[in-house]
C-alpha cells in the first residue's frame, strides 16, 4: 500500500565550492562523516566508533541543507532526504513505519547519508505532547531503535538539521546517537562576498555592482537572504524596464532599503 514513494534517493550536485564561507562546518562534517565512511578500517584500528549522527543547528537559510548535500556529493555518498513535517503528514498513522523504511533504504544504498531536515518536528521532547503514546513519541522511539542499531547501522550516517535544538528530546542527542552538534551560523562579511560573487556570476550584472560593498551592507542577512536580494534586485530592474539588460547598483539600493532581517538575536548561538 503506502510504498517508498516519499523516500527518494537523491544524487545531489552541490559542491563545496558552491557554498560561501562555512569553512569550519565543512571541515567538521568531513571529519565526522566522510572520513569514517570512507576509512572504516582506520577507525577500527584506532579502536574508536565513528559518529552515528551529526546535528546541524542554527538560524534559517544559513546553508545547513546545502552543506549536507555538498558532503554527499564530495564524499560520493548516497543521499536520502526526509523533511520531518512531511514525513508526519504523509504517513499519518504510520510515521514510525516510514522511519523504518528510511533506514532500510539507507542501508541498501550505503554508504549513505540520511538527512533529516526539521528534526525537531520528529523528536520533540517527550511528555510535551501528552501520555507517551503520541505519533511523535512512537517516531522518536523508532529513531532511537534505528540509531541504537538493533540492526547495525553500517556505513549510514544521520545528518539532522534544526533551527530549534532546544526542543529536541535529549535522548536523541545522547552519546553514540546524534552526538555531534555543529552550529551553522549566518555568513560573515567574507562569506557574504563569496555568496554574492557566486550568485552574481550567474546573472546579467552592470559594472557598477560591487559585491564587496554589498557584502558590507548585508550584515545580519542569511545566505538565503543574500541570494534573494540578488533576485529581487533583478526583478526591480525588470520592473523599471521590461527590456532591462542587466541589474544595476541602484536596484540593490532600493531592495536593501526595505530589507527586514528574519534572523533575530535569540536564533544565534
Ligand atoms: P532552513 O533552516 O530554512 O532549512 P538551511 O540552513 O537548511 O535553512 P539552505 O536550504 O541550505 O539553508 O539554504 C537556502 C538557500 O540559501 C540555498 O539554496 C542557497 O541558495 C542559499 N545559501 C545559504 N547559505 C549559502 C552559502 N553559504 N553559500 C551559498 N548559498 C547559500
Amino acid at each position: 500500500p503506502s510504498t517508498m514513494r516519499e523516500v527518494a534517493l537523491e544524487i545531489p550536485t552541490v559542491r563545496w565550492s558552491d557554498i560561501g564561507g562555512q569553512h569550519a562546518t565543512k571541515l567538521l562534517l568531513r571529519e565526522s562523516v566522510e572520513w569514517p565512511l570512507r576509512h572504516p578500517e582506520a577507525f577500527e584500528r584506532m579502536g574508536i566508533r565513528p559518529p552515528k549522527g551529526v546535528l546541524l543547528y542554527g538560524p534559517p537559510g544559513c546553508s545547513k541543507t546545502l552543506t549536507a548535500k555538498a558532503l554527499a556529493t564530495e564524499a560520493g555518498l548516497n543521499f536520502i532526504a526526509v523533511r520531518g513535517p512531511e514525513l508526519l503528514s504523509k504517513w499519518v498513522g504510520e510515521s514510525e513505519k516510514a522511519v523504518r523504511e528510511v533506514f532500510r533504504k539507507a542501508r541498501a544504498a550505503a554508504p549513505a547519508i540520511v538527512f533529516f531536515d526539521e528534526i525537531d518536528s520528529l523528536a520533540p521532547a517527550r511528555g510535551s505532547s501528552g501520555d507517551g503514546t503520541s505519533v511523535a513519541d512512537r517516531v522518536l522511539s523508532q529513531l532511537l531503535t534505528e540509531l541504537d542499531g538493533i540492526e547495525p547501522l553500517v556505513s549510514v550516517t544521520v545528518v539532522a538539521a534544526t533551527n530549534r535544538p532546544d526542543v529536541i528530546d535529549p535522548a536523541l542527542l545522547r552519546p553514540d546517537r546524534i552526538d555531534r552538534l555543529i552550529y551553522v551560523g549566518p555568513p560573515d562579511e567574507p562569506a557574504r562576498a563569496e555568496i554574492l560573487r557566486l550568485q552574481l556570476a550567474r546573472m546579467a550584472v552592470a559594472a557598477d555592482v560591487d559585491a564587496a560593498a554589498l557584502a558590507r551592507r548585508t550584515d545580519g542577512h542569511s545566505g538565503a537572504e543574500v541570494v534573494a536580494l540578488c533576485q529581487e534586485a533583478a526583478m526591480e530592474a525588470l520592473a523599471d524596464h521590461p527590456d532591462a539588460q542587466h541589474v544595476e547598483m541602484r536596484h540593490f539600493d532600493r531592495c536593501l532599503a526595505r530589507f527586514r532581517p528574519r534572523i533575530t538575536a535569540e536564533m544565534l548561538q
